[in-house]
């Protein structure tokens, strides 16, 4: 096969390593590379061709980072340059605008990385405040065009960039926080998720500041806690605990160890119109509260369990499953006997298989029997690629506790 005449630099596969560029997987490893002509620095657009010298795709360079090209195109003819960035920015913003899904909500994902085909991007939009997180050198090359594309397409009051996350260290790219458009917000954002209200950090708030991944999940537990004792375990700022009051929960209490989460929870459920339904806010380990709920033989009809991520890469598996499975063990345990336990893990490399496996083993531990009746994922504004199935992390059990 004839090598295609380009004006970038070229990047050679070893041979037999192009499956997955083939598969249109936008990672390529350090370790599939053959040979790297024409000296490209970090940051600059490469081709990659098959050892036969077949031209495969288009990307971006860092020789620093494991994750040597980050792959933007699969056709030959486009130029990675502003336009094509601008274009994808569109197309991502395009999708949210026609997706059914997002109808009436002000709060969600613009960009959600390579799923959009922006490998460390991610732009959340809480109602015109937007934030801007990347996370890898190729994002990093593109930041400005980023930037006039979002405030051209969307017209936010502002863009806020929290370009913090830990997976920058392997980029060796610095982390930058601070206002690149407009006026900061003068305190938390009001956002409107299925017809509720709340308040969000976007500076100061965990991630980017609210979780939207959970929006569909959180209507689909609430439809369990009509008149039910509710504990939201993991809470931050109480969205399942407010969609549960929402729907007529008798009580909820909200667990989680950031003091600052439970001010904006406080907020949130104080937001909404006056209900019946009794609320509380504990200041705790988790594990530690459900050890003592157990020890005092304290149950609720409806237990949720939405932990941080425990495992971030896979040499973390095992022990992130001892820990998923410990803690959904007391999690049954605090779940009356006819009650649902919704239990959650956003950790990537735990599939939804090896998770239904955890909770069946703390189920058999905790000694009670349970049925899956609902499994969950993560809301559409965070899609999975397909070529890309790393990009699919969210999963749910709901489950009835027998
Ligand atoms: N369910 C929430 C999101 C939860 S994010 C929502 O729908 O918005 C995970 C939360 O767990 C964070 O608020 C974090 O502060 C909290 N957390 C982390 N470790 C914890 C622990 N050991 N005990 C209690 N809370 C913890």
């Amino acid at each position: 096969m004839q090598r295609t005449p380009s004006s970038y630099p070229i990047v050679t596969l070893k041979s037999g390593r192009d499956k997955s560029v083939r598969g249109r997987h936008p990672r390529l490893f350090s370790g599939s590379i053959k040979s790297i002509d024409g000296r490209p620095k970090d940051g600059d657009v490469v081709d990659v061709c098959a050892n036969s010298g077949e031209w495969l795709a288009r990307g971006i360079i860092n020789q620093q980072a494991q994750i040597a090209v980050r792959l933007l195109t699969w056709d030959e003819h486009e130029r990675i340059d502003e336009a094509f960035w601008y274009k994808r920015v569109a197309q991502a913003v395009e999708r949210r605008a026609r997706d059914p899904l997002l109808a009436g909500v002000n709060a969600r994902r613009l960009i959600f990385g390579e799923s959009d085909g922006l490998p460390g991007v991610i732009v959340d939009d809480y109602a015109g405040c937007l934030v801007l997180q990347i996370s890898t050198l190729a994002a990093l090359q593109a930041k400005s065009v980023l930037l006039d594309a979002l405030v051209q397409l969307i017209a936010p009051y502002c863009v806020l960039e929290r370009s913090d996350d830990e997976r920058l260290k392997y980029e060796r790219v610095t982390p930058s926080r601070g206002l690149l458009y407009g006026e900061l917000p003068s305190g938390p954002v009001e956002i409107v998720e299925h017809g509720l209200r709340f308040k969000v950090d976007p500076q100061g708030g965990q991630k980017t500041g609210f979780y939207l991944d959970q929006r569909d999940n959180r209507a689909r537990v609430a439809r369990y806690c009509a008149g039910a004792e509710v504990l939201n375990v993991f809470s931050y700022t109480a969205a399942f605990g407010v969609y549960a009051a929402a729907r007529g929960a008798r009580s909820v209490v909200n667990v989680d160890s950031s003091q600052e989460a439970l001010r904006l929870a406080e907020l949130n459920m104080a937001l909404q119109p006056p209900s019946a339904c009794a609320t509380c806010y504990e200041l705790a380990d988790a594990f530690d509260f459900l050890r003592t709920c157990y020890g005092q033989g304290r149950q609720y009809d409806v237990v949720i369990l939405d932990p941080p991520k425990f495992a971030h890469s896979p040499a973390q598996i095992e022990r992130a499953a001892r820990a998923y499975k410990d803690l959904n063990r007391v999690g049954f345990s605090a779940t009356r006997a006819g009650g649902i336990l919704a239990t959650f893990s956003c950790s990537g490399v735990i599939d939804a298989a090896l998770f239904q496996k955890i909770v069946f083993s703390a189920a058999i531990e905790s000694g009670r029997d349970a049925q899956v009746v609902e499994r969950l994922t993560q809301a559409s504004d965070h899609p999975v690629l397909l070529s890309f199935p790393e990009s699919e992390y969210l999963k749910g059990l709901i489950c009835r506790v027998l």
